[in-house]
């Protein structure tokens, strides 16, 4: 049998950052990674807007899943803050919390991302602005890679790490066992033991992660899903606030029933992308340094939070029935133009090819008042008209709106101060856990396990 010091499961930010911070602390220590998709270079989307318009549910989709994770075909925006991206601080202080988001930071720069922006919205003049129109916008750095400048720091740290940690890609872990000494990886055709075991399987493991919860006994509770679309306009009307800011999270209350609304992963001069979790296809959005990458296009979600209370429990359930509805009637995305959505109309081929916004992704057109529930439709439109005060055009009949977006958060796993489970040396970090949804919550959570692991081991 194989036995290593430390397995990690699962090759995205959360799984990287722990196996480089316990090499550079401990390099005497046996590591091993365990990846369910490809390696880096391997990775690719088969979608190419032209012999393959829509996504084929591969078996494992190359924009979730292999070295990067999530994050690798990401905007690699790293949004240096507790206010949004994830509750890390709730574990681990606020101030530690921002000096580990800080840490990866330089990390990244040391591997690649030198040289580019960190901007930030602290101090800004859309701060009284968005106020005025009854908005607030977030307080937060964002360091923006890039999808190109992203992929070459991953390329640069795996080239480092790989080295001196054995990387399984293409090998999905089946159970995580407790033994005396530590634990027991099963993978299909081997089985691998550890002392210490760290899982970070990110969104597109949660329900494996349900699964290894409820054979180890490990308490987990689950009640949010942030559901809406992914608006597509011209770069140059959100070009103040993308010029200064790059991203701006800004969150609006609703008049009609009090929700909160607010602006999600925005991708100025980006493309709008499907994603694959489950074989339930979403939307969502990236864009590229590279000026030459670039489209005419600016992109963004509007999602609106749902909290369930008892008795339902299965808020991921609940998004995923509404993303199955888009999928069922546009066979994947949904594309309509705003226009359409308050005329009470479909939008056809025909009209949007009329639009002024040409799509960046090859969706459907469709009635998304057909998915989405009522209540988050209005809250949606109502944002729309909120955001045209700040940046007038938003609320044109021709911006595009895909849906649906849905953020699907992993429940909940109950872990402790040092991100360890009720079983000793069982860690659960990163999007997996549900304390993070992000690259740079995702990323500290595993510096702070590697450097609690490599004092304890
Ligand atoms: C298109 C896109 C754009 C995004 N843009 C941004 C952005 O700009 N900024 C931002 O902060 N966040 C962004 N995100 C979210 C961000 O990517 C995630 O928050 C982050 O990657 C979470 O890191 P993680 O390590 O916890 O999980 P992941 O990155 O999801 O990595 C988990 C890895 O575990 C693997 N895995 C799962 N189950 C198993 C198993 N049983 N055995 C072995 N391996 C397994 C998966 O294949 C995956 O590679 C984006 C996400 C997407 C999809």
């Amino acid at each position: 049998m194989n036995h290593y010091d430390v397995l990690i499961v699962g090759a995205g930010p959360g799984g990287i950052y722990s196996a480089y911070e316990l090499l550079k602390i401990r390099p005497d220590l046996k590591v091993a990674v365990f990846e369910r998709g490809h390696a880096l270079e391997k990775r690719k989307c088969p979608i190419d807007g032209d012999k393959v318009k829509s996504c084929i549910k591969c078996k494992t989709c190359a924009i979730m899943s292999g070295f990067g994770g999530a994050g690798a075909f990401s905007d690699g925006k790293y949004n240096l803050t507790n206010d949004f991206g994830g509750t890390l601080y709730e574990y681990v202080g606020k101030k530690k919390a921002m000096e580990l988001m800080e840490y990866v930071d330089d990390i990244n720069m040391a591997h690649g991302g030198e040289g580019t922006k960190l901007y930030t919205t602290a101090n800004t003049r859309f701060k009284k602005i968005c106020i005025q129109n009854e908005l607030n916008l977030l307080d937060a750095s964002v360091r923006h890679l890039g999808t190109d400048i992203n992929y070459i720091v991953l390329e640069n740290l795996y080239n480092e790490l790989k080295e001196h940690v054995d990387f399984f890609f293409d090998t999905p872990v089946e159970h995580v066992e407790k033994t005396e000494e530590g634990y027991l990886i099963r993978t299909e055709k081997d089985e691998y033991s550890c002392r210490k075991c760290i899982v970070s399987v990110g969104r597109s493991g949660s329900s494996w992660m349900e699964k290894v919860c409820q054979e180890l006994d490990i308490p987990t509770k689950s009640n949010r899903v942030d559901i809406g679309v992914r608006v597509e306009l011209p770069a140059v009307v959100f070009s103040e606030l993308t010029d200064e800011l790059y991203e701006s999270k800004i969150v609006y209350r609703t008049e009609k029933f009090e929700d909160r609304v607010r602006t999600f992963c925005m991708n100025p001069k980006g493309a709008v992308v499907s994603e694959n979790t489950n074989g339930i296809v979403t939307v969502n959005g990236h864009s590229y340094e590279n000026p030459d990458l670039q489209t005419e296009n600016t992109n963004f979600a509007l999602l609106v939070a749902k909290h369930f209370s008892l008795p339902f429990k299965d808020s991921n359930g609940y998004g995923e029935s509404i993303a199955r509805l888009s999928n069922m009637l546009g066979g994947g995305v949904i594309v309509q133009r705003f226009g359409d959505l308050v005329r009470g109309r479909r939008s056809t081929e025909k009209r949007i090819e009329e639009g002024l916004v040409i799509p960046t992704l090859a969706a459907t057109p469709g009635d998304l008042s057909l998915v989405l529930p009522k209540r988050i439709l209005d809250g949606i439109i109502e944002m729309i008209y909120a955001l045209d005060k700040i940046a007038p055009g938003t609320a044109n009949p021709d911006t595009l709106l895909y849906g649906v977006e849905v953020k699907f958060y992993n429940m909940e796993v109950s872990i402790d101060e040092n991100l360890e489970s009720l079983h000793k040396g069982l860690f659960i970090i990163g999007d997996g856990s549900g304390v993070t949804h992000s690259l740079s919550h995702a990323s500290a959570s595993g510096v702070y396990v590697a450097r609690y692991i490599a004092q304890n081991i």
